[in-house]
């Protein structure tokens, strides 16, 4: 079986995805990077892809991705 793996991905606030260095407050740490700050955290499974909607900030995102892996753990132990 495959190994699943859930993650929290930044975004911009066009919807991309923001792969640059932040600062704890959200801003880049760059200014020359182009990045335009992150406004919202996706949690992203690689079965399911996007898990439900992306959150305004980490620390509910972070809950959200614990939440689907147990679903994940859950789903395995039936088998
Ligand atoms: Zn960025
Ligand atoms: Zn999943």
């Amino acid at each position: 079986m495959a190994r699943i793996t859930i993650r929290v991905e930044p975004w911009h606030d066009d919807n991309s995805r923001c792969e640059h260095a932040v600062k704890p407050s959200g801003r880049p740490r760059d200014p020359e990077s182009g990045c335009t700050g992150r406004t919202a955290y996706a949690v992203v499974c690689s079965e399911h892809g996007d898990v439900g909607q992306p959150h305004h900030v980490k620390v509910l995102a972070e809950p959200a991705a614990t939440e689907h892996r147990q679903e994940h753990r859950a789903a395995l132990a039936t088998h």
